[in-house]
């Protein structure tokens, strides 16, 4: 068995088809005509941007619009004026077309896979992508072509393209597994998207597997079994009928309201990360957008975004959503979340350091251009701010005071906006959870950031292995921490929600249904299996399990009283 990474969720069971990259290697030699070389590589170029043009439309019909727009960094690498002139200006000085095209291309490839953020090593990817298509076309070379395969594929391959994964043939293939690339990957997304099971990064998938063993691709765990036994294949069988019935019976709940047993209404909304993954809330069925991590902006650009292209992101999100509530969370910088070109000291402890709402109150100027954009896209539909990692009531009243400035200076310039946005914050630490009565005073509304309130609370990092049996949200510190938070908002009136992973455990649930909790922000394929699980429980179930478990002294006795109770 091989382990890699979870990358989408689901069994697939079939056959391997490995596919290698084709041989592009070539014997660099000086051009007679440069002239003419020059135009070989316009002509090759000419052809790999129709090429893609032509992918992002058939794309757009088998994964979507904006999935599709994916390939548009392509286009945007191919023809780029830069590389071009650097091709140009290779050739010029007596290099073939294609030692032009791999020198300059392997220069992007090296500058982006070397940085430390996963976001802009993804980007090597595409640069790869578009100098394989250009030089198989300057060396007559067919590229990966994964349009026609036999039905019950398995594709295994060194690394999914995206112009790869254009051309996917979706009905035929059972699963993929790749020697590359993160969760966040565009594969990963496309896989997603598609609903394909995928398990990315396993090493040297393609030379221990190959063409024609049987595989087994559990998507959701992030396991490849290759030529399993009659048992392991019986056992995946059931777990893909279980997985497929099940999936077929939560459709019960696309288009119905959020309800308690008891007929009690709360919110289900969707976690999301850019402003692509509108359309997967919405296709999944959200009522809104619960957190939007707007770090992904800052992330995928190599210099602070303008007011007018976060503007624009922000914007585009709010009319997908139409009218329905998007809570945009200010930029959470520091700690895991590096943003290089902001060049932040080194800390000794980042995780406790000069981060999120800390750094951006500190960059007043900075800061002012995020929230303008945010105040100018509340003219398009229901926006709210969120601030991260708050510990203190002066943090929330700067970052209004800021907002003010903002909104002032936007009255000056006649730009509209919702003068009566709702600015809320994150509780995330445990001095937030502690003063959350004095911030319910100033908030408009609160948001529960689980994955940092557990690491914070517990002083347990989530990533490191040996205190990971302290990071648990069923730790009795964590759970009244959670009953807190949630009392004096209600108490205040203010709408308390969760955006934090354990909104979507389905055994914490009837407990944050109990404590009061208004809104559950999930990741979007668990919008359905949440609505289900919350149409499970009546209000007095759910108050005698809290009750229960609000007595016990450990986390295991939590999770194994949950457990028994669960439906
Ligand atoms: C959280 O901490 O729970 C949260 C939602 O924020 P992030 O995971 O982005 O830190
Ligand atoms: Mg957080």
């Amino acid at each position: 068995m091989f382990q890699g990474v979870n990358a989408s969720d689901g069994y697939g069971i079939g056959v391997a088809q490995v596919a290698v990259a084709p041989d592009l290697s070539f014997t660099p030699t000086a051009p007679d005509d440069p002239v003419a070389e020059k135009a070989r590589y316009a002509a090759a170029l000419k052809k790999f941007v129709a090429q893609t043009n032509a992918q992002i439309e058939r794309m757009k019909k088998t994964v979507g619009e904006e999935a599709a727009l994916i390939m548009g960094a392509h286009i945007e690498f191919a023809e780029d004026e830069g590389i071009k002139d650097m091709v140009n200006g290779s050739i010029d000085s007596g290099m073939c077309a294609e030692q032009a095209v791999s020198e300059a291309y392997d220069m992007y490839y090296n500058m982006f896979s070397n940085m430390d953020d996963e976001l802009f090593r993804e980007r090597a990817t595409d640069v790869a992508d578009v100098k394989t298509g250009l030089l198989a076309d300057l060396l007559g070379k067919e590229v990966v072509d994964l349009s026609t395969l036999p039905e019950n594929s398995v594709v295994v391959v060194e690394e999914l393209t995206p112009s790869m994964t254009a051309d996917i043939d979706k009905e035929n293939v059972a699963g993929i597994v790749t020697e590359t690339g993160g969760r966040t990957s565009h594969s990963a997304i496309i896989a997603r998207a598609l609903e394909i099971p995928a398990v990315l990064s396993v090493e040297d998938a393609t030379k221990s597997i190959k063409t024609g063993d049987m595989v087994i691709v559990d998507g959701g765990a992030g396991k490849v079994l290759v030529q399993p036994s009659d048992k392991d294949l019986a056992h995946y069988r059931a777990k893909a009928k279980t997985f497929a019935d099940e999936k077929a019976a939560l459709e019960a709940y696309r288009g119905k309201e959020t309800v308690t047993g008891d007929g009690e209404k709360v919110l289900l909304v969707a976690n999301i990360g850019n402003p692509e993954d509108a359309n997967v809330a919405a296709e999944h069925d959200a009522e809104g957008v619960g957190l939007f991590r707007s770090e992904f902006l800052f992330m995928d650009a190599t210099e602070l975004p303008s007011e007018d292209e976060q503007f624009a992101a922000y914007q585009k999100v709010a009319l997908r959503l139409k009218g329905q509530p998007v809570i945009i969370r200010t930029l959470d910088v520091g700690g895991d979340k590096e943003i290089p070109y902001l060049n932040l000291q080194h800390e000794e402890n980042p995780f406790m350091g000069f981060r999120a709402v800390r750094y951006c109150l500190n960059n007043p100027e900075q800061y002012k251009v995020q929230l303008t954009a945010l105040l100018r896209a509340s003219a398009f539909g229901d926006i709210k701010i969120m601030l991260p990692l708050v510990t203190s009531l002066d943090e929330v009243r700067q970052a209004k005071a800021l907002i003010e400035e903002c909104k002032a200076s936007l009255d000056e310039r006649g730009v509209s906006y919702n003068k009566d946005i709702e600015v809320g914050t994150m509780i995330e630490t445990p001095a937030a959870s502690l003063i959350a009565d004095d911030l319910a005073t100033e908030c408009d509304f609160f948001s529960i950031g689980t994955n940092d309130l557990i690491g914070y609370t517990m002083c347990a990092d989530r990533g490191n292995d040996r205190v990971s049996y302290l990071y648990e949200v069923y730790q009795p510190a964590v759970l009244r921490s959670l009953k807190r938070i949630i009392s004096e908002g209600n108490k205040a009136g203010i709408m308390v929600g969760m955006c934090g992973e354990a909104a979507a455990d389905p055994l914490l649930i009837p407990v944050l249904l109990s404590f009061g909790l208004n809104e559950f922000s999930v990741s979007a394929p668990s919008i359905l299996r949440t609505r289900h699980i919350i149409s499970e429980w009546t209000k007095a179930e759910a108050d005698a399990l809290a009750e229960k478990v609000l007595k016990l002294k450990t986390a295991a006795e939590v999770k194994a009283a949950l457990q028994a109770a669960a439906k």
